[in-house]
């Protein structure tokens, strides 16, 4: 799509700092991390909403986050992650491109966890 910030990584017209590359899927570093490490996998293919994402690209896609989980942690030296994805503008998501984020916690870091909206 060509107005999209991550495809204009995926397609190499922006620098991104990549982690990691798989057939359908991408992760960098986030620009404006929330923690040292904070890293965003996104399917290649653009997609806005995640339940638009084809089958196999979104077994790709959470294969890759599996994989990269410890590996974040490992290399930032973190004791847990957040792992989430915000489904659409209501929901916070800025970018309309899928993106899974994956944010590393540290004992004590006052950050605070995914809550359920309460109803
Ligand atoms: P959202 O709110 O859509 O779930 O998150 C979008 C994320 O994309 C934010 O964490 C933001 O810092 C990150 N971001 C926005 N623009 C860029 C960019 O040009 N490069 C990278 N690496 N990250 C970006």
């Amino acid at each position: 799509m060509s107005d999209c910030i991550f495809c204009a990584i995926v397609d190499g017209d922006i620098p991104g700092r990549i982690v990691h590359k798989t057939e359908h899927s991408l992760a960098f570093l986030d620009a404006n991390p929330l923690a040292p490490g904070h890293t965003l996998v996104v399917p290649k293919e653009h997609h806005a909403r995640l339940d638009e994402v084809p089958a196999d690209a979104a077994a790709d896609l959470f294969a890759a986050v599996n994989d990269l989980v410890p590996r974040v942690e490992a290399a930032v030296d973190a004791d847990a992650t957040n792992v989430g994805i915000n489904n659409g503008p209501a929901a916070g998501q800025e970018v309309d491109h899928v993106h899974v984020h994956i944010v590393p916690r540290f004992e004590g870091d006052g950050g605070s966890p995914i809550h359920a909206v309460a109803g």
